[in-house]
């Protein structure tokens, strides 16, 4: 396979020298799209050479049109046609949120053109769906249990696809989605096009695109420099129990005008919603047992301005695309630790300038260590705010593993002798369901 960073690219600067036709050159300049990002400069070329290719991006690198825009030049100058339930190009990806944004995007590029898209996710009644495939949509966007329950119930065919996009497949694996996508391959013609996608790329993962991809280009762009540098990263020592007053007080701040604030669990994302209401703050918040119709709603209100804050979990938040995020909080650090480059990606898009704040206590401290470590940046500790805690500066700093293993056992209400657990703190004892 040959292994390409982006800089090794002739340094091309606009869309019309990836040879785009004017109709989709006029889509993007419509939506202010002015200079491709370091993922489209790289992957548009080997697309548009019918290339397979590995693609080592995360969101808010311009990584959807960079495999959107070539596969509707070549729907558009080949004149593919497609049949009802028969689409020609598959893109699965792992949530609802981000099949609808890679849809609209689509619907976006291909606006002045005869090229059509549906999209198919869990967690609604088919109708709609199967109405729109009968539509004869030429790219299907996917969530991989709906598309194979509609395949299943021989509504669907995947036989005529011709390019199979796979995106986000570091978090598919993560949602244990991997037998479904083995399954979604079985369906799929043994000769296609694949595009394959993931912010990371771990030995399964390895193996997942070594078990798809034929004789790939890899095009990589290094998260830590492309977003991360954007971004003004900031950490602030509290207790646990502070960490909603202190969060009240930093809204104080106009500057903070479109916050999204993350935390670990479906729990604790209502119960900080409900605080900021309280303290007269628009917020909204997003998790796993919110019905789709309502996560929708609450993701528009926030991306329209109307609500200011939205918390939301890891799980349900992944792959939001929303404009002009100012600042990204995180109520609490994930153990998963590249969670942290996801999250504060949401800010800072394709380009523009971000902040990030993590509200540190016990032994989450650990984990910023371990992300300073990572991303190779230092993260300034801001002590200038009422809830300073000197408790959670001089705490120890552990190995990851251990740190998890305390948290864990202080999420579920243990007691692991960390300072900053024995005040009444403003999580709950964990209830049986409330995981992310
Ligand atoms: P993505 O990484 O695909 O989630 O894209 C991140 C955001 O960047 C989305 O809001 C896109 O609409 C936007 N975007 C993608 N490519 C460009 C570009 N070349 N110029 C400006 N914005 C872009």
């Amino acid at each position: 396979m040959t292994s390409r960073f982006v800089f090794e690219y002739f340094p091309v600067s606009t869309f019309a020298e990836l040879s785009l036709s004017p109709t989709i050159l006029k889509s993007l300049q419509d939506l202010g799209y002015v200079t491709p990002t370091p993922i489209q400069k790289a992957t548009i070329p080997l697309v548009n050479a019918g290339r397979d290719v590995l693609g080592i991006a995360q969101t808010g690198t311009g990584k959807t049109a960079a495999f959107c825009l070539p596969i509707i030049e070549k729907l558009s100058r080949e004149k593919i046609q497609s049949t009802p339930s028969h689409p020609r190009v598959l893109i699965l990806t792992p949530t609802r949120e981000l099949a609808i944004q890679i849809d609209e995007n689509i619907q976006q590029y291909a606006k002045n053109l005869r090229i059509t898209s549906a999209v198919i996710f869990g967690g609604v009644s088919q109708g709609r769906q199967v109405t729109a495939l009968k539509k004869a949509p030429h790219i299907l966007v996917a969530t991989p249990g709906r598309l194979l329950d509609l395949n299943n119930q021989k509504l669907l065919s995947l036989r005529k696809v011709d390019v199979f996009v796979l995106d986000e497949a570091d978090r598919m694996l993560d949602m244990g989605f991997l037998n479904d996508i083995r399954k979604i391959l079985g369906l799929l013609p043994s000769k296609r096009h694949n595009l394959f996608f993931s912010a990371t790329m771990p030995k399964d993962i390895q193996e997942l695109a070594n078990s798809i991809l034929v004789n790939p280009e890899k095009v990589e762009v290094t998260p830590q420099s492309t977003t991360v540098k954007m971004i003004q990263q900031s950490a602030m020592y509290v207790e646990k129990a502070d960490k909603i007053k202190l969060l009240v007080h930093l809204l104080q701040d106009p500057a903070l005008k479109k916050v999204l604030v993350f935390v670990e669990m479906k729990y604790l994302a209502n119960r900080v919603c409900e605080a900021l209401i309280k303290a007269g703050i628009s917020a909204q918040a997003i998790h796993g047992n919110k019905s789709q119709p309502a996560r929708q709603r609450a993701i528009s209100e926030f991306a329209s301005g109307q609500v200011r804050v939205l918390v939301a979990t890891d799980i349900a938040s992944r792959g939001i695309d929303i404009d002009g995020i100012t600042h990204v909080i995180n109520y609490e650090l994930s153990n998963i630790l590249e969670s942290y480059v996801h999250r504060i990606g949401r800010t800072a898009r394709a380009g523009t300038s971000g902040v990030a704040i993590s509200l540190v206590s016990g032994m989450e401290k650990s984990y910023l260590a371990a992300i300073e470590k990572t991303t190779g940046q230092k993260i300034k500790i801001e002590e200038d705010h009422p809830f300073h805690s000197q408790d959670v500066e001089s705490a120890r700093i552990l190995s990851v593993g251990k740190a998890k293993a305390a948290l864990e056992a202080q999420r579920k209400g243990g007691r692991t002798g960390a300072t900053s657990d024995r005040r009444r703190t403003f999580q709950r004892k964990r209830k049986p369901g409330n995981s992310r």
